[in-house]
């Protein structure tokens, strides 16, 4: 049993503070959404919560376990079990996903021969061509493709926690059955707890939310369970970001 609690995570880059008091705790096999307006703040939340340099955590923590992952490298955080899905993956030249998977903590366990044979079936499973396994990891591949190729990682890495930012865009329907039905079952299977940030509740259909977050303005404004993910894709998010921004905008654009 993992339990990851994110309190009070206030962040800054040099110019600007986005994150402004997140709170939410994850425990294994459940499955939080978060999902709000474009700029609020959700992918800074994934790569704070990661560790990715550029960001100032002025205040609050990020406990996996009761351990503050903030200050920790992103190695570490890794290694610990944490994981994230890039809203948008980095093409890395000279290091393949079958690298990765060697580098990582599964290289101790198991022969060789088992593990590929395993990869195989995982790629085949979620529609990956074997060969993109063994080129630089997101390499001239399009935007549904490399997706699947996260869900690879995901699946063969087996963190304990895992933040997906934006995992369904890019792909085609057939991938987004394919690939949300994958994280459904290391929910079940695994105990994967996950925070998935997402814009339609499409995804949610097969990924079953056990509670859904809205994020404005870098924090979640309100929760509820999976009905408030249909609500919002009718209703968007209008009613929770604050008049004085709507006429603002509204107010630039007339
Ligand atoms: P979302 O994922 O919710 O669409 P982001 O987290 O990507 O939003 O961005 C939130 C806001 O923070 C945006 O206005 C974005 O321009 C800004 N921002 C994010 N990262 C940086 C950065 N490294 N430097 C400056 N501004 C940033
Ligand atoms: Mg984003």
């Amino acid at each position: 049993m993992t339990e990851l609690e994110i309190k009070d995570l206030h962040a800054q880059t040099e110019s600007a503070s986005i994150l402004n008091g997140v709170n939410m705790t994850i425990c294994s096999g459940e499955v939080h959404a978060l999902m709000g307006p474009n700029g609020s703040g959700k992918s800074t939340l994934s790569h704070v919560l990661m560790g990715r340099p550029g960001y100032t955590v002025t205040r609050g923590e990020i406990l996996l376990d009761g351990e503050d992952l903030v200050g920790r490298e992103t190695w570490e955080r890794a290694q610990r079990g944490l994981f994230l899905a890039l809203q948008y993956p980095v093409e890395i030249e000279g290091v393949s996903a079958s690298m990765i998977l060697e580098a990582s903590r599964l290289s101790q366990s198991g022969d060789s021969e088992e593990r590929l044979q395993n990869a195989r079936k995982e790629a085949e499973h979620l529609g990956i061509p074997v060969e993109h396994l063994s080129k630089g990891v997101n390499l001239d591949m399009s935007g549904g493709e490399k997706k699947r190729l996260e869900t690879f990682q995901l699946a063969s890495l087996k963190p304990s926690i895992a933040i997906l930012d934006e995992l369904d865009s890019g792909l085609d329907v057939d991938g987004l059955r394919i690939v949300s039905k994958r994280v459904e079952k290391l929910t079940k299977d695994e105990g994967l707890g996950v925070l998935v940030i997402t814009h339609y509740s499409r995804l949610l259909e097969e990924l079953k939310p056990d509670k859904v977050h809205v994020f404005v303005d870098g924090k979640i404004v309100t929760s509820g369970d999976s009905a408030l993910a249909d609500e919002l894709e009718k209703d968007g998010y209008e009613k929770w970001i604050p008049s004085t921004e709507t006429s603002v905008s509204l107010g630039g654009l007339v």
